[in-house]
């Protein structure tokens, strides 16, 4: 039995699992107190870009740290948020004109829905339905889980849950469903936005899909006039291969979510980022149009420093061709792997790769199938967390070649004997 009083995030503390304990961390290698260490596969649940202990990044924080530590944001600023402002407003894209701090992806889109329903309500449009996309993530909060996939992780909460609009995932050959269930939602008139993950759906099982289908939704989204919201929480600065996964189908959203790598992963903070048209629904002399939402460390400075640090890391190296190379050797080993075993639904997009296992055992979160695998690759050094039966790679782009060896020759294992 632990002596621990912690009460873990995503744990059944009564299964009595190691919970294992790490003390340090560079690149993409986690150090344990035991004196061993891990290839963090995962990037730290997808946070973690450049690599971990970025050293331009800790440089930023301990300046940061000698100077400001944290103020109040409500009618005040400071040089590291007006700097990411600056910075955010010349690398995305050039209509998102308004830069709103929060603290994590969860509240980045709890505030992505505040900004959709308030430039309705402050129309006098009675639009206030959000649609959403069937197997989507958006966080854990009330109002995110709301807009996400129902099922196991979020039942006890489910009276609490609003009600949405529901499109199908857009399979392969079914895309025209998905369109179709768009534009009868749209057509209803009471849709203030939809909000999707673009290209790949996350905790929904790395589920890809093409860029026509993401403009496709935009538009008929654009002809309704219902409000588009891109959560690139996890697929912004650089996953997919490209700075935002929008990009990649020429789409510019009305409302952007980022946060996980807008410090490189370093430290909590997120934006969402607005149109003009939004703020300016907003905008007024009366007092009860403001915006009403903060959090105590909305734009906290030491995060704001280390997105600046990250931003300039953007900017100054080579940040697009190290994700490029991660891309193409990513896509080498599932091509490599899927000559020499069996395994379903192979798929990769960016630095992302993906691949089924036919277990023979049922699917679904709650099969220990992943707990057995996340154990099977802890034992060869590497830190998987997979979903279900499906196992994915999506390291730090500081990964040597060594070590992504090491995390494919463990699934290559994996798939032979589970
Ligand atoms: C992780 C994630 C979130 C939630 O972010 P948190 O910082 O964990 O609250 C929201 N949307 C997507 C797409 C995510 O992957």
């Amino acid at each position: 039995m632990s002596t621990s009083s912690v009460w873990h995030p995503f744990t059944q503390h009564g299964l009595n699992e190691p919970i294992p304990r790490v003390e340090r961390a560079e690149g993409a290698r986690l150090h344990l107190a035991d004196g061993t260490s891990v290839i963090d596969a995962i990037s730290s649940w997808w946070v973690t870009t450049h690599g971990h202990c970025n050293p331009r990044i800790m440089a930023a924080i301990a300046e940061q740290a000698g100077k400001l530590d944290q103020m109040i944001f409500a009618g005040w600023t400071h040089g590291p948020a007006e700097e990411v402002a600056a910075a955010l407003r010349e690398i995305m894209p050039e209509s998102l004109t308004r830069v709103f701090f929060s603290d994590s992806g969860s509240t980045s889109v709890e505030v992505a829905l505040k900004m959709a329903l308030g430039y309705w309500h402050w129309q006098g449009a009675a639009r206030s339905r959000i649609l959403v996309m069937e197997h989507s993530y958006h966080g854990d909060t009330i109002g995110a889980m709301s807009v996400g996939e129902r099922g196991v992780f979020n039942q006890p909460y489910d009276p609490l849950l609003f009600d949405v609009g529901r499109i199908p995932f857009p399979a392969p050959g079914a895309e025209q469903a998905t369109y179709d269930a768009l534009e009868a939602l749209c057509r209803a008139g009471d849709a203030a936005a939809l909000i999707v993950e673009p290209l790949i759906l996350g905790a929904g099982g790395m589920l890809v899909y093409p860029p026509a289908v993401l403009a496709e939704m935009r538009r008929i989204c654009a002809a309704h006039e219902v409000l588009f919201i891109a959560d690139e929480v996890m697929t912004g600065w650089g996953r997919t291969g490209t700075l935002l996964a929008c990009e990649q189908a020429g789409v510019v959203p009305d409302i952007l979510c980022l946060s996980k790598g807008l410090t490189g992963g370093a430290v909590p903070l997120a934006v969402t980022m607005a149109s003009e048209a939004i703020y300016a629904a907003h905008l007024s002399t009366d007092r009860a149009r403001m915006f009403f939402h903060s959090s105590s460390y909305t734009a906290n400075p030491l995060a704001c420093a280390a997105a600046a640090a990250n931003l300039a890391i953007w900017r100054e190296e080579p940040v697009r061709e190290r994700i490029t190379a991660l891309a193409a050797r990513q896509a080498e080993w599932l091509d490599k792997l899927g000559q020499v075993y069996h395994f379903d639904n192979p798929r990769s997009l960016g630095t992302i790769a993906a691949l089924d296992l036919k277990s023979g055992e049922a699917t679904g979160y709650l099969n220990d199938l992943a707990p057995r695998l996340m154990a099977f690759f802890r034992e060869r050094g590497v830190l998987l967390r997979p979903l279900g039966n499906t196992v994915y790679v999506m390291p730090p782009f500081a990964i040597t070649e060594d070590e992504l060896a090491q995390v494919w020759d463990a699934i290559g294992e994996a798939v032979l004997s589970f």
